[in-house]
């Protein structure tokens, strides 16, 4: 028989740390809640018999989010044969609650207080002994992230799976409440297991709706447990939830009086909180939240990401691979059209791609680090406060902030929000963020037309963010989205220098999936695409043509050219980029590498992207730019909108706003930028103007008259 054991507490709190301690494997930890959405398992280092399971984050077992149902359901459902409960010793009153229930489930358990280094640090004291004697299970200390403790536990909850023995904690409830809820599970004792008798007849008392609406209890039953609640609700005069609350609150603030000596008084300033009054000011939280995104991108695209990108595309490439791949071939008489394949298509394709791959790495890298030292959650605090006021969720930025990475987990994200309406909304923003994968593009518009300018990369990245923005505004006013913002509570962990590992992992993770990529999906389509703009249809027949302005690929690409004309970039060669781009973002890049035969003017080692600067102007370029940042995003992000949206017209509705968004824009920044370069007017200009009225009327409309009823609800 194989033991299980679970690993459960609030977010943050260390289980992912912990789980990858055990269990060896490479898990991703993360900042803020709704990283770990799935249930995760592994097998506990040199123990082939005992499985692991990290669950999501959850504050309490009164399910309100996607992941903290999941976890209820498991813990309820499925049984594991143990509970490690981790504490953030930090802090201990919000986590105690969640402990006081999972006691209630009558699994075995012990609880394992971590961040054990940073209690030591503030010269907190805490009583093991006493916790344990009054919690009525083992407490152990644990500090994860240091290893320290780690394996004693996970011996300790082999034993007590073994030994079946269940908490027995001193008890929670006194007077007419106790009263109560021993009537209910005598009501309730024929038929439901006895162990979990204390955990149902609370629930039961509280009302709880999933409870209620799965369990196999007689209407009699749950009637006369309702009557039971009214009259004890009449008696105490607060609602049935607020009294069992209540009671765990107090329950808890006598255990951490009795068992906890604090160096400091609660509320007194800690290193971390003198930091957040200076990142989490009233005024200087956005400035400051900009400097660091700006920093962020400057110095992954422009700096050390352009150094090391010059590198690979000049030395490693263009010196090296290239050439040598090429004499090689030729020295064997490969037929020419397998070496242009090889050295155009291929190496041009996947290569021109991996080219950009050290920027991926460095700004996934810094990512890593602003998320794991303990900024990215603040800014999901900074971005709550500010825009509440205009009806959006902080709840919202975490998914774009994680989607900065890549956008499917950040659209996976969006199941923390419990609101349908906002959920929709932040899966049809997310994907603005410019990804991992969008970088190329970037870098090569930065380095291709603005010889390596320092303000494109962020430029980039606040577009991304200000339509994100501007969508939350717009949509928000209308009746599919509107309505109260999803409350949110987010712990803010304490600063602490990253660990190694972690960041290493992280950072690895992520990359390595782009490497992973070039090989696989690009190299692929770089194939194919050189395939069809390799050959022509010429008298009748399939011929390999001298220009690839007579291929297949240019007379595809010639079919939907007109569309973008009016946004700058009508050729086919662009069209054709921005269309790869769906089965994958770093496409772009690599079909205009194989297009403008990357590989073929890096050998006169000279300027490699030459011939492309040369189709395009500032303007354009730009357009193109943010036309690609904008628009739908690539098959994997399309079908996690399906996934998550679970409805065909509502992803067909996401991807027709993101395609309409980014149209408008780009018309609006070319046209209007061509009146001003003095270019006239045209056709177009009107329509960009049309739709710059359409747009800003959006913006500043009133909502409908029911919604703003609503909205001052949720100010008072
Ligand atoms: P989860 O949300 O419960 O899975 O928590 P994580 O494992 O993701 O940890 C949250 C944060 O706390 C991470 O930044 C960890 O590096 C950090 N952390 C975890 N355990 C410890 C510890 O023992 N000491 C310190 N100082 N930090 C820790
Ligand atoms: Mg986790």
């Amino acid at each position: 028989m194989k033991i299980h054991i679970a690993l459960a507490g609030n977010p943050n709190s260390g289980k992912t740390t912990l789980f990858n301690s055990l269990t060896g494997s490479a898990q991703y930890v993360g900042n803020w809640p709704g990283v770990t959405v799935e249930k995760k398992e592994g097998m506990l280092k040199g123990h082939r018999d005992v499985i692991i399971q990290d669950l999501p984050g959850i504050y309490s077992l009164s399910p309100y989010t996607q992941e903290e149902i999941v976890a209820r359901n498991y813990l309820v459902d499925d049984r594991p044969d143990a509970i490690i409960n981790i504490v953030d010793g930090t802090n201990l009153e919000r986590n105690l609650y969640l402990t006081t229930q999972l006691l209630e489930l009558g699994i075995p358990m012990l609880i394992a207080i971590n961040m054990m280094d940073l209690v030591r640090k503030r010269g907190d004291v805490i009583d093991i002994q006493k916790l344990s004697e009054s919690l009525g299970c083992p407490v152990f200390e644990l500090s994860a992230l240091k290893s320290e403790g780690s394996f004693f536990i996970a011996e300790k909850a082999i034993l007590l799976a073994r030994s079946k023995a269940v908490p027995t904690p001193a008890p929670l409830l006194s007077g007419p409440l106790e009263e109560s809820i021993d009537k209910i599970k005598n009501i309730i004792t024929d038929c439901t297991e006895e162990r979990l008798l204390p955990w149902t007849a609370i629930k039961l008392f509280e009302g709880d709706e999933v409870l209620l609406t799965c369990s196999s209890f007689a209407d009699e039953v749950l009637d006369e447990a309702e009557r039971i609640a009214e009259k004890t609700e009449k008696l105490l005069d607060d609602d049935a939830q607020s009294l069992i609350t209540a009671a765990r609150y107090t329950y808890i603030t006598e255990l951490v009086n009795h068992a906890v000596d604090r160096a400091l008084p609660l509320h007194a300033m800690t290193f971390s909180d003198r930091i957040d009054s200076i990142v989490t000011h009233r005024i200087f939280a956005l400035p400051i939240f900009a400097v660091v995104m700006f920093l962020v991108y400057f110095v992954s695209v422009t700096t050390v990401g352009h150094f090391v990108t010059e590198f690979t595309n000049e030395t490693l490439f263009g010196e090296w691979i290239v050439p040598s791949v090429k004499n090689s071939l030729a020295a064997y008489d490969v037929a020419p059209w397998l070496i242009s394949l090889i050295s155009q298509g291929i190496i041009g394709g996947v290569g021109s791609v991996l080219g950009f791959v050290p920027q991926m790495f460095v700004l996934f890298l810094m990512l890593s680090l602003l998320e794991e030292g303990g900024y990215m959650a603040r800014i999901a605090f900074i971005l709550d406060r500010i825009f509440r006021r205009f009806g959006l969720s902080g709840k919202s930025f975490i998914p774009m902030l994680i989607g900065s990475g890549c956008s499917v987990p950040g659209i996976m994200a969006s199941r923390t929000i419990e609101q349908e309406s906002d959920r929709r909304m932040t899966i049809m923003t997310t994907s603005f963020i410019p990804c991992g994968a969008k970088m190329p593009i970037i870098a090569l518009i930065a380095g291709a037309l603005f010889g390596g300018a320092w303000w494109v990369a962020p430029l980039a990245y606040f577009v991304g963010v200000t339509a994100v923005i501007i969508s939350g505004i717009i949509l928000k006013k209308f009746r599919a989205f509107g309505g109260i913002p999803s409350p949110f509570v987010l712990e803010l962990p304490p600063y602490h220098w990253p660990s190694p590992k972690n960041i290493w992992l992280a950072t690895w993770e992520r990359g390595f999936s782009f490497v992973k990529r070039a090989g696989t999906v690009i190299l692929l389509t770089s194939i194919i695409l050189w395939f069809l703009q390799a050959f022509g249809f010429e008298d009748g027949a399939i011929h390999l043509v001298d220009h690839n302005a007579d291929s297949l690929l240019a007379s595809i690409g010639r079919v939907a050219a007109p569309f973008f004309a009016p946004l700058g970039f009508g050729t086919w060669q662009a069209t054709v980029g921005t269309f790869s781009g769906l089965i994958a973002k770093e496409n772009v890049v690599g079909t205009l590498g194989v297009l403008y035969n990357f590989s073929e003017v890096t050998e006169g080692g000279t300027q490699h992207w030459n011939q492309f600067a040369n189709e395009f102007s500032a303007l354009s370029a730009l357009s193109f730019l943010i036309f690609n940042l904008l628009c739908a995003p690539c098959f994997a992000a399309m079908g996690t909108i399906r996934k998550e949206m679970n409805s065909g017209r509502w992803t067909f509705f996401a991807l027709l706003y993101m395609t309409a968004f980014a149209y408008v824009v780009s018309l609006n920044i070319y046209q209007i930028g061509s009146l001003i370069k003095g270019e006239g007017f045209n056709v177009w200009t009107f329509v960009a103007f049309f739709t710059l009225a359409v747009l800003l009327y959006l913006l500043i409309r009133k909502p409908p008259a029911d919604l703003q009823k609503v909205r001052k609800r949720s100010h008072a």
